[in-house]
C-alpha cells in the first residue's frame, strides 16, 4: 500500500485591527463581513469577533487604510511555514467566487466620460473644466477620455473637446435632441453605456446635468456622487469622489467599488479651466432611436428670468464679498465701490444673503455658488467650513475681519485684522488714487 500523505488544509487566521490604523471610514468592514463578524465601537472603530471569523480576507480587502491585518495562532504560524517548505503539499490558494465574478465584472467597463452639456449649441463651460480633470483620470488609468455630445447640429462640439483634452467623441446628433428632456437624453446615454461601457461618467452640477445624472444612474443601477470637490484614483482603480457631508462639516470620499459606471457631478468653477490647444480625435456617430412622438415632454417656449439679477459671481474674476459683519444692507455700496474700481463683483455670505441684505444669486458658498477668481476679497466674513469650500480655491484671498481669530485668516493670502468700515473705503481710495496716477503717468 501507498503512503498517499493526506492534504493538509491551509490556516486561514482571523482579523484583527492594526492599532491606530483605523480612519473610521464609515464601517465598510463591517458591511462587508459574510458573517457578522465586525461589531463596530462608537469611535467607528471595528471589533472582530474571533469566535465568529472565518478569515475569508474580506473586510482586510476593502479597508482603505490597511488597518486590517490575517493574525494566526502559534500551531497555525507553524503548519502554514510547513507548506511552505513543502511546496507541492501546498493547496491552491482558495478562490473567493464571488470576488472573482466581480473583479470580471468591473473589468468590462473601461474608459473615462465627459457629458458635454450645450443650450442652442452653446457648451456649459463646466464640460471643459471637466475635461481637464478627465484627461488626469484617465492617463491614471491608462484609458481614453470621451467625450459625449447630444444634441442638434452640434458636432463642432467634438471639435471643441478635442481641443480640451478628449481623445474621442461620442456623437448622438438628431432633431429629437435639438433642447435636453431628461426622457430623450437618458435613452441616448443609456444606450451609450450600455454598447461601450465606460468606468467613469462625470457631469456638471448644473441644473440640467443633475437631473441627467440622478435619471441616468437610477435606470443603469449605479451610485452617483453629487457636487464633488475633488476627484482621483485609489489603486484599485476606484474613483475616489470627494465631497463635503453632514452640513460641510466634513470632508468626505466616496466610492462605488461594487458598480459601474462610477457617475460624479461637478459643480462649475470647482475645476480649473484647462487650456484649449489644437487637438484631434475620432468621432463615433451613434444613432439612437428615439421618436419625437415617444418623447412626452414637449418644449413650447423658453423664457428667461428677468427679474433674477444677472451679474455673474460664479464666473466674475474679482469677487468682493460682504458677510454679517457688513450690518446692514445699506452699506454694501462700500462694497459695490471696490467692485467698481476692480471690474469685479459683489458675492455674499449666507447670513448676508439669509439677513435680505443680498440676493441668492450671489451666495458664495456650500449652497450658493463656488468661485474660483482672481482675487477674492472677503469683508466681515468668519470663514466657516460652508463658505470656504465655495471660495478656498481663488488665486488670491484677502480677508478683513476685526477677529484676529477668524477662521478666514486660515485660508487667507493676506489678512487684514481691522474694522472693515476704515478698511474698505481705505482700499478702495487707494486704488482709485493709483489708478490716477498710473493714468496722469500715461
Ligand atoms: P458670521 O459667522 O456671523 O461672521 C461675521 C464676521 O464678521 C465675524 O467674523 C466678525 O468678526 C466679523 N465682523 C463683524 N463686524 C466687523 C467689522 N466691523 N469689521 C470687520 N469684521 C467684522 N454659509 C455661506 O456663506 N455659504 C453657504 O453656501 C452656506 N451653506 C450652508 C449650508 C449648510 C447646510 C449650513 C448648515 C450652513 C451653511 N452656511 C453657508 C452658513 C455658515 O455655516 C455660516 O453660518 C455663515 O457662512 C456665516 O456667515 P458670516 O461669516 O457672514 O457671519
Amino acid at each position: 500500500m501507498s503512503d498517499v500523505k493526506k492534504p493538509v488544509k491551509k490556516p486561514r487566521g482571523r482579523a484583527g485591527l492594526i492599532a491606530g490604523k483605523c480612519i473610521a471610514c464609515g464601517a465598510r468592514c463591517e458591511s462587508s463581513c459574510p458573517v457578522d463578524a465586525v461589531e463596530m465601537t462608537v469611535a467607528g472603530e471595528p471589533i472582530i469577533r474571533a469566535d465568529k471569523c472565518i478569515g475569508c480576507l474580506k473586510c482586510v480587502k476593502v479597508c482603505p487604510a490597511d488597518a486590517l491585518e490575517m493574525a494566526f495562532t502559534p500551531e497555525e504560524r507553524r503548519m502554514l511555514a510547513e507548506l511552505a517548505l513543502d511546496g507541492a503539499a501546498q493547496p491552491e490558494e482558495e478562490l473567493d467566487p464571488e470576488a472573482q465574478a466581480l473583479a470580471e465584472k468591473l473589468a468590462q467597463y473601461r474608459g473615462v466620460w465627459v457629458f458635454v452639456e450645450q443650450t442652442e449649441g452653446e457648451p456649459a463651460r463646466v464640460s471643459w473644466e471637466l475635461l481637464g480633470k478627465g484627461r488626469e483620470l484617465a492617463d491614471q488609468l491608462g484609458v481614453p477620455l470621451s467625450a459625449v455630445v447630444v444634441g442638434e447640429g452640434v458636432r463642432q462640439l467634438c471639435d471643441e473637446a478635442f481641443g480640451y483634452g478628449a481623445d474621442q467623441a461620442y456623437l448622438v446628433d438628431a432633431p429629437v435632441f435639438r433642447r435636453y428632456r431628461t426622457e430623450s437624453y437618458l435613452r441616448a446615454i443609456c444606450m451609450l453605456i450600455d454598447e461601450y461601457r465606460p468606468e467613469i461618467i462625470l457631469m456638471g452640477a448644473t441644473g440640467l446635468g443633475r437631473d441627467l445624472a440622478g435619471a441616468v444612474a437610477t435606470v443603469v443601477g449605479t451610485g452617483l456622487t453629487a457636487d464633488c470637490t475633488g476627484l482621483g484614483i485609489d489603486d484599485r482603480r476606484n474613483l475616489m469622489q470627494t465631497r463635503p457631508a453632514f452640513g460641510g462639516n466634513i470632508m468626505a470620499t466616496i466610492m462605488c467599488d461594487k458598480f459601474r459606471p462610477q457617475m460624479a457631478t461637478v459643480r462649475p468653477h470647482v475645476m480649473p479651466l484647462p487650456q484649449c490647444v489644437a487637438g484631434k480625435g475620432e468621432v463615433v456617430e451613434v444613432t439612437c432611436p428615439v421618436r419625437e412622438e415617444q418623447v412626452l415632454t414637449k418644449v413650447l417656449e423658453i423664457i428667461f428670468d428677468k427679474k433674477s439679477d444677472h451679474a455673474d459671481v460664479a464666473g466674475a474674476e474679482f469677487i468682493v464679498s460682504g458677510g454679517r459683519g457688513m450690518m446692514g444692507k445699506e452699506n454694501f455700496h462700500l462694497l459695490q465701490e471696490l467692485a467698481n474700481e476692480l471690474g469685479g463683483v459683489v458675492g455674499a455670505s449666507r447670513s448676508a444673503v439669509d439677513a435680505g441684505w443680498m440676493p441668492h444669486e450671489r451666495q458664495v458658498g456650500q449652497t450658493g455658488k463656488t468661485v474660483r477668481p482672481k482675487i477674492y476679497i472677503a469683508c466681515g466674513i468668519s470663514g466657516a467650513i460652508q463658505h470656504l469650500v465655495g471660495m478656498q480655491d481663488s488665486d488670491l484671498i484677502i480677508a478683513i475681519n476685526r477677529d484676529k481669530e477668524a477662521p478666514i485668516f486660515e485660508v487667507a493670502h493676506y489678512g487684514i485684522v481691522g474694522d472693515l468700515f476704515e478698511v474698505v473705503p481705505a482700499f478702495t481710495r487707494c486704488i482709485k488714487e493709483r489708478r490716477q496716477q498710473l493714468g496722469k503717468a500715461a
